[in-house]
């Protein structure tokens, strides 16, 4: 973990972009306490910028324990970094009084991995729709606030005859998880953080809950988050992607650089996992039992006891984030020699959508 001193003030727009979210110098340590003596790193030293215009879909690509999970709670506000800080539209979540933190959790808005642990099943559709309605003030009336659920409903493909007025266990694992997508839409977010939503459906219905997120950010300019473990999904509908291992990114970019031309050894140890014969195999699932975060007294590389081109500096510091491309950058000491400079920002790599 690097001891670093974080700026207090408003950060300064990056590639000339002004950012809606901004991570600087993000770490987080769980652990550590009376209850528990070992730490482990699950994110380290992590800045990234979401832009306010073009934001793109950034896919975070990684097995369970790679820290993926936990970037996302802490972009959500859901947990506070051990070091560093997160920016919202300039100032640190931290500090915010109450009104602008309910501006912050309005816009800045989840989508779970199991829309089964979001809702009671005592309650129906109706309920969890117009909560949001109620709590954040968004309608005048009750026939204002039934119109504006239809319209989240339909512009993510549900129709209200066949959702509104049932329960969640009358609703299939799709329309479930679509409803959730509408739910987060009522909000207006600038983002959407999406932790693994299509990981409990079914193929058929991917492409559609897929399709649903692809058309927020393309159609309304919602910054999308993608959380995932499968790379072959965050190829799909990602423009840029963070690969990250035991708490530290070790690739990014634009998502067609990385996925066919690795420049880690972890992603190139992904990438040739993929397809794999059986298809009831899960991708990368052998590499996910050793995955549990970063060990706080391993100040190299985390991948070097794997790594087949482990050097002696691998192991006596962490090497530091390299350009390898206009729109690509790996945290390896093979690409010192070669490298176009140290990139500090994650997304000073990547490609702005159009
Ligand atoms: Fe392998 Fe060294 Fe690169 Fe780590 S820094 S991935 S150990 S070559």
């Amino acid at each position: 973990m690097a001891t670093q001193t974080v700026e207090t003030s408003a950060p300064s727009t990056r590639n000339g972009t002004d950012n809606v979210l901004e991570l600087r110098k993000v770490t987080k340590v769980f652990g550590g306490g009376l209850l528990r003596r070992t730490t482990t790193i699950a994110v380290d030293d992590v800045s990234l910028g979401i832009p306010r215009e073009n934001p793109g879909i950034i896919a975070v690509a990684g097995e369970s324990g790679s820290g993926k999970t936990t970037l996302a709670r802490l972009m959500l506000g859901i947990i506070p970094p051990t070091e560093g800080a997160i920016y919202f539209n300039g100032r640190d979540i931290a500090t915010l009084p109450r009104r602008d933190r309910r501006e912050f959790r309005r816009e800045v808005q989840p989508i779970m991995q199991d829309p089964f642990e979001v809702y009671n099943p005592f309650y129906k559709v109706d309920h969890v729709m117009m909560s949001p309605v109620q709590n954040f003030g968004l309608a005048r009336s009750k026939s204002e606030a039934r119109d504006l659920v239809i319209e989240s409903l339909e512009t993510v493909g549900l129709r209200h005859q066949e959702t509104l007025g049932r329960f969640p266990h009358q609703l299939s694992g799709g329309q479930r998880q679509r409803i959730m997508v509408a739910r987060a839409l009522l909000l207006k977010p600038r983002i959407i953080v999406a932790d693994e939503p299509v990981s409990m459906v079914d193929a058929s219905l991917r492409a559609t809950i897929l399709g649903s997120i692809d058309l927020l950010n393309k159609e309304l300019g919602i910054a999308v988050i993608y959380i995932t473990h499968d790379l072959t999904t965050a190829f799909q509908i990602s423009d840029n992607i963070i690969v990250m291992y035991q708490g530290s990114v070790v690739e990014t970019g634009r998502v067609e650089d990385v996925i066919q031309n690795p420049q880690h050894p972890y992603t190139q140890l992904l990438v040739e996992s993929i397809p794999r014969p059986n298809p009831n195999e899960r991708w990368g699932r052998d590499m996910a039992s050793q995955e549990t975060g970063g060990d706080m007294t391993n100040s190299g590389c985390r991948f070097a006891p794997r790594c087949p081109y482990a050097m002696t500096e691998c192991t006596a510091e962490m090497p530091p984030l390299y350009r390898v491309g206009d729109t690509q950058a790996a945290l390896c000491y093979l690409h010192r020699d070669a490298s176009l400079g140290n990139v500090e920002s994650i997304s000073d790599v990547f490609k702005i959508s159009d």
